[in-house]
């Protein structure tokens, strides 16, 4: 007999979740929770109102994982005319300018949205939206930087726009400040905490209690401000 794949509904907690039901040659129940939502694997022919006694019982553990999964927040990018760009926490998409020119616009504008007289590749659009990120980037860091060294009573330091898959900024031994051209798409109090944290290193080259203190005298709710950017991985 081969795999059979179906969409159902259970109702957890007073909550309705839509579920991906796989049944297979297999001996047990698996539960799987990933962005693609709820799959459950079951073998052949186990009743459904056995399965569901089981999601039952797992009621609170499912209502949980799935709400932290929609609770992540995706940077991912997407390379079309009609996609949405993130910068400091606004929506912005492509335009075009009265000339004709592709410009970058507010999703929440008044005016009304100028029709793309050209066409471009996926690959066009990428070297142009990135190049927006970049200088918006540049523009933006440099400027909370200046804010917040003084501050801090730090000269200001210089910076450089990272690539980094991993981390939001860093800071090494000569006093550069590395700050990953993505944070641009995050709110301006979570750049600013970043900002905070990677001047706090001129400081405290550590992350003791002395360090935290530092950062929290320019940043004093950076607990909560941690905590929020966890969810953009
Ligand atoms: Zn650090």
């Amino acid at each position: 007999m081969p795999t059979q794949t179906a969409t159902q509904i259970a109702k957890l907690g007073g909550q309705e979740i839509t579920y991906t039901l796989t049944r297979s040659r297999r001996r047990s129940i698996g539960l799987q929770i990933s962005q693609h939502g709820l799959r459950i694997s079951a073998p052949l022919h186990t009743p459904l109102s056995h399965i569901d006694s089981v999601l039952q019982q797992k009621a609170g553990w499912i209502t949980k994982k799935l709400a932290q999964w929609q609770d992540k927040k995706s940077l991912a990018l997407d390379w079309s005319l009609d996609a949405t760009y993130p910068l400091l926490g606004d929506s912005w998409r492509i335009a075009s300018k009265p000339t004709g020119e592709i410009a970058m616009a507010r999703s929440s504008s008044q005016e009304l949205p100028q029709p793309l007289t050209i066409e471009l590749t996926s690959r066009q659009i990428q070297t142009f939206v990135l190049s927006w990120y970049q200088q918006q980037a540049i523009t933006c860091f440099k400027q909370r930087i200046e804010l917040y060294a003084p501050k801090l009573a730090l000269p200001t330091p210089p910076f450089r726009l990272s690539q980094a898959k991993t981390r939001w900024g860093s800071c090494n031994s000569r006093g550069v400040i590395s700050l990953n051209w993505r944070l641009i798409q995050l709110p301006l109090h979570l750049v600013d905490y970043v900002v905070a944290h990677e001047l706090a290193h001129l400081i405290e080259m550590n992350h003791s209690k002395a360090f935290w203190g530092v950062v929290g005298r320019v940043c004093p709710e950076y607990r909560d401000i941690l905590k929020e950017l966890k969810k953009y991985g």
